[in-house]
């Protein structure tokens, strides 16, 4: 979870050179930690948070991810690897078992929908996107053991 905290200098972004905590009050003269929407917060109270966000995102993302269509076949081998000049050059699509996770994440799943409205300042939101890549990664790997029996389950 700590990957979420950042501490951030309390003079970076108060003049005055303080805040106060929006959870518990306490005065911030050194370090705060924000919840990107414009909240401070002192660690504990944050890590708190974070720790009820990601319970919350986990849960939502449980009830919420679904596979939309039924997944296409893929052809070992098909695998292709574009070069690094026709990968700079925007030339072929790669196929391979990542390429395949994408393509059926982003036409297979409701993946897009739900992560359209999270806004990527903010923290709560952060949370939610981790835990809907990893829930919607954790379906296609279900269901595609065969192609993805690499992928770490998240
Ligand atoms: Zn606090």
């Amino acid at each position: 979870m700590s990957e979420w905290l950042n501490p951030i200098p309390v003079d970076d972004v108060f003049d005055e050179g303080w805040v106060d905590c929006d959870a518990c009050d306490t005065r911030l003269t050194d370090e705060l930690y924000s919840d990107g929407c414009g909240g401070s917060f002192c660690r504990p109270c944050l890590e708190a948070l974070v720790e009820e966000w990601e319970a919350e995102a986990r849960r939502y993302a449980v009830e919420n991810c679904r596979i939309t269509q039924e997944l296409p076949e893929y052809d070992p081998d098909q695998e292709y690897r574009p070069t690094p000049e026709e990968y700079e050059a925007g030339m072929r699509d790669a196929y391979t078992p990542n390429a395949f996770m994408a393509k059926c994440r982003h036409e297979h799943t409701n993946y897009d929908a739900l992560i359209r409205d999270l806004y990527p300042m903010s923290l709560f939101d952060r949370i939610a996107y981790q835990a809907i890549r990893a829930r919607i990664a954790a379906l296609l790997i279900d269901a595609k053991l065969d192609v993805f029996y690499e992928f770490d389950e998240v």
